[in-house]
């Protein structure tokens, strides 16, 4: 039987960042995806927004990864042309208690190592965003936004350059344990079946990481490794109104855990509104026409320019939680399952947001582990 060292399931931004990574030119490195091409799922269904770590809570790996994520995108966009715009964030705060609470916001923010933030009045945010109403906002100036597809192209070529090899339309469907390593058997578009060994399997499936853990054997609700769909809602903004606001505007956080909905600018200059969240029971990518309502309400407090008549429903993307509705927020799940007796597998579970902010340095933090197994 075929034998190789390493072998990723899923080529969203965190498998191609994992095999751009650990590909080097004495290992075999194998990266499976199901779909024709790579990001088909949650990687090219998102706002595309490069956070900068403020909310997360410190010590956390989602405040961890997404602040040396931050720096890393940067760096790599900057270098090898991917079309990004630091365009910077405010979260704005509308009533005295919100105002109170942005202190609160920004020491988080500082915590975790975020440490451009800074807190302005009215008047400076009419100055910056003279369409916007606001009592006061923390200003982000490292989060901006980036074409996910060309960083993933990147990741790609990147892996393939350092000798992995990357097999689409190929979906995996059991894995065994021998003694040694896993036996992966896979299925090809016409139906084929082909089994081989590798000796560190590493799940990225995102959607699917427990259904793939459930496959080696384990326990998913014991381990609480159980996926929950999450799915998020954009609307376009349409009629000119894109012109009143160019950076990320995002209300006071209204519950936590939760950002709100938010402008998303995209890099050709055009607005939406999103994500709105909410917990759905199987994957379906079509939007609500009638949650227009909702959005309307949601942002009219701070952005006045906004009419209903300006909305128009968009796109949505699922995202891979591991918390139950009404849960609070769970960290990402990035272990090497020597504890559970499976050596040489390592799990990514729950890689919902900030997963694109974090995939260069989810693929640095994989390759140590990859390192300390070999
Ligand atoms: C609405 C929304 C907004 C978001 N906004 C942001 C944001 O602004 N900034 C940010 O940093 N993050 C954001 N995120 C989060 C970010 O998009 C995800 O964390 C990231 O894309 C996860 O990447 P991934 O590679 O883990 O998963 P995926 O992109 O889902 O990739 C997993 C891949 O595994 C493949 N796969 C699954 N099972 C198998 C199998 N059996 N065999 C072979 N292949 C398989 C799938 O086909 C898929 O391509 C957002 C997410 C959503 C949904």
């Amino acid at each position: 039987m075929e034998e190789v060292d390493i072998t990723i399931i899923g080529a969203g931004v965190v498998g191609l960042s994992i095999a751009s990574q650990v590909a080097k030119k004495n290992r075999d490195v194998l990266l499976l995806e199901r779909h024709s091409g790579f990001g088909e799922e949650t990687s090219s269904r998102n706002s595309e927004v490069i956070h900068a770590g403020i909310y997360y809570p410190q010590g956390s790996l989602k405040a961890k990864l997404c602040v040396e994520g931050n720096k890393l995108l940067y760096q790599i966009c900057e270098e090898n042309d991917i079309p990004y715009n630091p365009i910077g964030k405010l979260i704005v705060a509308i009533n005295e208690a919100q105002e109170n609470g942005l202190e609160v916001l920004i020491e988080n923010g500082r915590g975790n190592g975020v440490i451009d933030l800074r807190i302005i009045s009215s008047k400076e945010v009419q100055k910056l965003e003279p369409h916007i109403r606001a009592r006061a906002a923390i200003l982000s100036p490292s989060s901006g936004i980036i074409d996910s597809h060309s960083l993933m192209k990147y990741f790609e070529t990147t892996a393939k350059g350092n000798n992995a090899s990357i097999v689409y339309g190929c979906e995996v469907k059991l894995i065994e344990k021998p003694p040694e390593g896993y036996q992966v058997s896979i299925q090809d578009t016409d139906g084929e079946l082909f089994s081989f060994l590798t000796r560190i399997l590493i799940n990225s499936a995102g959607l699917e990481s427990s259904n793939i853990a459930a496959l080696v054997g384990i326990d998913v609700d014991k381990a609480g490794y159980r996926i929950y769909y999450c799915k998020g809602e954009y609307f376009r903004v349409s009629r000119g109104k894109h012109r009143f606001a160019h950076r990320l505007i995002y209300p006071f956080p209204p519950h936590p855990g939760f950002v709100g909905i938010h402008t998303v600018p995209d890099l050709q200059g055009m607005m939406k509104l999103g994500p709105y969240d909410y917990f759905v029971e199987c994957i379906d990518y079509s939007v609500d026409d009638t949650h227009k309502e909702l959005f309307y309400e949601s942002v009219r407090s701070f952005l006045p320019f906004i009419e209903f008549q300006d909305l128009g429903p968009d796109m949505s993307g699922i995202q891979p939680k591991i918390q139950r509705p009404g849960e609070p927020t769970k960290d990402f799940i990035i272990v090497h399952e020597e504890e559970k007796g499976l050596s040489g597998l390592i799990n990514l579970i729950g890689i919902d947001s900030p997963g694109l902010t974090s995939s260069p340095a989810i693929g640095r933090l994989v390759e140590n582990m990859v390192k300390q197994i070999l």
